[in-house]
């Protein structure tokens, strides 16, 4: 049986991802230092996740230094690599060239495999995006990295992006989204469901806010889920898009793994939707 039961299509990758991913911002460490505290169960938290279906996970070499990624080389091990989808990133001040190849390849030591979806992390003022798109498919084509992509760009930035290729194409787009933050519904979002894009969605939790939502735990009651798992079922329901909740503790992915192998009716869908759509 496969780890992930509950999957969604993605055309650029042509394959299917998990419909709940897990981050890692704040594990082994924050920006750029390393923290080794709570190693053993951070690892126990990713690989808790792995087994119970979420497949996808998001890490940076920002994170905690290259330690993130450290934890998830270790939580991934035995679990079977080709049913997992290993998203890391590349900090803007890496975004020249030679550098890029040199953090993908420090990424891949430090996680101990290839990287499924490789994103820059965040927009690079004064490096020309095509010098870091050349780079991208240099990656390719040695294999070091899968796929390629972006994170915090506008369809502007995207489309900059993906004229810079002759062979490959931008597969996916990581922003933030939320019920609470939907900027990217205008066009980011449509923009990548009409190409066959994956958007990954940060911050979906809106830093664990949902939990104690009174509306979403109200809808929950009907099916016998918690709030944070309705936000997230609520996610599920967007084509091309995974949410990426942070995995940092065992009890939170059970409970957000719990938001996978069901669906929201669509009048509670809609229902949501209008509830926290500013008006
Ligand atoms: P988030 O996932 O919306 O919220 C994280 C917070 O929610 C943490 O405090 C966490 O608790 C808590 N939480 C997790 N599951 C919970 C549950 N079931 N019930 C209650 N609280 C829960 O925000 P995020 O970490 O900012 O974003 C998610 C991931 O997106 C990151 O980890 C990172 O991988 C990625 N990200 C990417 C970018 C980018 O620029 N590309 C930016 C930000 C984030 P604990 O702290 O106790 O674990």
């Amino acid at each position: 049986m496969p780890l992930s039961r509950d999957t969604k299509y993605i055309k650029s990758i042509s394959g299917r991802v998990s419909v709940i991913g897990m981050g890692t911002w704040g594990m082994g460490g924050g920006f750029w230092s390393p923290n080794y505290s709570n190693d053993e169960d951070w690892v126990r938290a990713l690989r808790r996740g792995i087994e119970l279906g979420m497949t996808l996970i998001d890490t940076a070499e920002m994170y905690g230094g290259g330690h993130a990624e450290e934890l998830v080389g270790r939580a991934i091990r035995g679990f079977p690599r080709e049913e997992l989808f290993i998203v890391t990133k590349v900090w803007p001040n890496h975004a020249r060239y030679d550098d890029v190849i040199k953090s993908a390849r420090a990424s891949r030591e430090r996680l101990g495999t290839y990287i499924d979806l490789y994103l820059l992390h965040w927009p690079a003022p004064d490096v020309p995006i095509c010098e870091t798109m050349r780079a991208f498919e240099k990656l390719i084509n040695d294999g070091i990295v899968r796929f390629v992509g972006l994170s915090n760009f506008d369809v502007g930035g995207i489309e900059d992006a993906r004229h810079c290729f002759s062979k490959y194409d931008i597969a996916a787009v990581e922003n933030r989204y939320s019920l609470l933050h939907r900027v990217d519904e205008a066009s980011v979002i449509p923009y990548v469901q009409r190409n066959g894009m994956l958007y990954l969605a940060y911050t979906p939790l809106e830093k664990g806010e949902f939990a104690s939502n009174e509306f979403l735990r109200r809808v929950g009651t009907k099916y016998g889920k918690t709030a944070i798992q309705v936000v997230l079922n609520w996610y599920v329901n967007i084509d091309n898009l995974v949410p990426i909740p942070k995995a940092g503790r065992v009890e939170h992915v059970e409970e957000n793994a719990g938001a996978m192998g069901w669906r929201l009716s669509r009048e509670d869908w809609e229902a949501i939707s209008n509830h926290f759509r500013v008006k």
